[in-house]
């Protein structure tokens, strides 16, 4: 077996107090973003504040969206990239930014590609809720996507030497002449770093009490999937130089996290996308599963607070390997029979012995008559043991953020690009519109974390 790879960050005796450009985040977007400079022949430097990396990137689970892939060829799959921008323009309220949607769907493909050539392949497909074709890209080892996504960037990263310093945190952007200039952080005491240009890839505010109370006050109780570090700190230094800010009330909460236990687990789209169905305290249905985010929590909600159980078998739970983690954390009920589940999990077991059997049939019709499903029905829930997980609706994503063009461009609220300024990834706003679709945060990384690393190249020249 390969060695497991330990990435140690650099000491912080090593900083300098100068760069080509300092990147503040060490999720998806800044470590793409670091890596594509890199390659360019520039010296970043990466600035994470938490002691753990990797963000909320290494709590992502089911894939990677891109249309018109080599690897959906393989699999038989002909997608356009018109249909994913329709379809994440549908299930973002046709509220996303054209601009940037367009940017992001024609360049889905060639992130996939330049993954593979720096050997992380994502040759195996999944479907998340509103999309109507397979084209979430995930590891064949059906691993979840952040861990290894992290893993795989950390181990370029250590392979270039690019320094990446961890309990550093990064409190004002500097600016001269209109111009970033660096930022001032804290380690063990206040640094000035200077840089020509700076990429905000500091990731969203979904664990931002303050953020979240200043804009969405209804969503303040909620539990949330965000690592504690979801603060929203990039927005505020953002704004601190003059950033518009976008869609700031738009927060995702996400329809199937597990959180019975102090922490919230969040039960990837692709249990469901495998084949997994939902059903109420009765052991009944009562949803499309596979409908968007927004409107999947919303008949959750309307259930009155006592959250639902995804259904599956061991055929499903075959297919994404996450659950295997989910069991060994100790959120997974199972039963030899559904009458065992039932009996585990106080559902009534004829209501759910009657739910799965219309359901098999449903996909064996290939026609699910009672809520409209018609993707996720590539399996029968038949082959025991059969499990059961409670979830309920948390935070999850904020849709909002600064606004950028899709030159990664930093604008100001006069939309003026503020020069030296680039975000990417979550603390970016107007991509998707007023609901994420599963699989398009860890596109949205890699696409405009490289195009963050080539437009702060160009911008250098
Ligand atoms: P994305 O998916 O957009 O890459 P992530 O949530 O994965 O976003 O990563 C963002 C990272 O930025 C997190 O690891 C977070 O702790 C880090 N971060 C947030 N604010 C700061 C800050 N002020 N200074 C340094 N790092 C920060």
């Amino acid at each position: 077996m390969a060695e497991k790879f330990i990435f140690t960050p650099t000491k912080i005796d090593q900083l300098k107090d100068n760069y080509d450009v300092i990147i503040i985040g060490s999720g998806g977007a800044g470590l793409t973003s670091a890596i594509q400079a890199y390659e360019l022949g520039l010296s970043p430097v990466i600035l994470e504040k938490m002691d753990k990396l990797g963000g909320n990137t290494t709590r992502a689970s089911s894939g990677m969206n891109a249309a018109e892939t080599f690897v959906q060829l393989n699999h038989k799959i002909v997608d356009s990239f018109q249909d994913f921008y329709d379809e994440t323009f549908v299930g973002g309220g046709k509220q996303n930014n054209p601009e940037l949607l367009k940017f992001f769907t024609e360049h889905g493909a060639l992130a996939i590609d330049w993954l593979a050539q720096h050997g992380i392949e994502l040759d195996d497909l999944t479907i998340t809720g509103g999309m109507k074709t397979m084209r979430t890209h995930r590891p064949s080892s059906l691993a979840p996507i952040g861990g290894y996504l992290v893993t795989e960037l950390l181990k370029l990263v250590d392979k270039y030497q690019i320094p990446l310093f961890d309990n550093i945190k990064v409190d004002q952007l500097l600016m001269k002449d209109d111009q970033i200039v660096g930022v001032k952080a804290l380690a063990n005491q206040e640094v000035e770093i200077h840089a020509k240009a700076v990429v905000l890839a500091t990731g969203g505010f979904g664990a931002g009490k303050d953020l979240l109370a200043k804009y969405r006050k209804d969503l303040t109780s909620l539990k949330t999937t965000n690592q504690p570090g979801a603060t929203g700190d990039g927005i505020k230094l953002a704004q601190n130089v003059g950033a518009k800010l976008v869609d700031m009330d738009q927060v995702q909460v996400h329809p199937t996290v597990q959180q019975d236990t102090p922490h919230a687990f969040l039960i990837g789209e692709a249990v469901r996308g495998e084949g997994a169905i939902l059903v109420n305290n009765q052991g009944q249905r009562f949803v499309n599963e596979l409908d968007t985010r927004k409107n999947v929590t919303q008949a959750i909600d309307d259930l009155g607070g006592t959250g639902a159980y995804l259904i599956l078998d061991t055929s499903i739970r075959q297919r994404v390997k996450a659950i295997e983690f989910y069991d060994h954390v100790g959120l997974v009920e199972s039963g030899k029979d559904l009458t065992e589940l039932a009996e585990k999990t106080n559902l009534n077991p004829e209501n759910l012995q009657a739910t799965v059997e219309k359901w098999n049939k449903a996909v064996e019709a290939n026609k699910d008559s009672e809520f409209n499903r018609s993707t996720g029905m590539e399996r029968t829930i038949s082959q025991g043991p059969f499990f059961a997980i409670h979830i309920a609706p948390a935070v999850h994503y904020t849709m909002g953020g600064v606004a950028i063009n899709h030159n990664t461009q930093v604008l100001n609220t006069d939309n003026h690009v503020i020069k030296g300024l680039f975000a990417a990834g979550e603390v970016v706003g107007g991509l998707h519109g007023n609901n994420r679709i599963g699989g398009n945060s860890i596109a949205e990384t890699v696409i405009f974390g490289r195009q963050a690393g080539q437009q702060v190249f160009k911008y250098l020249k």
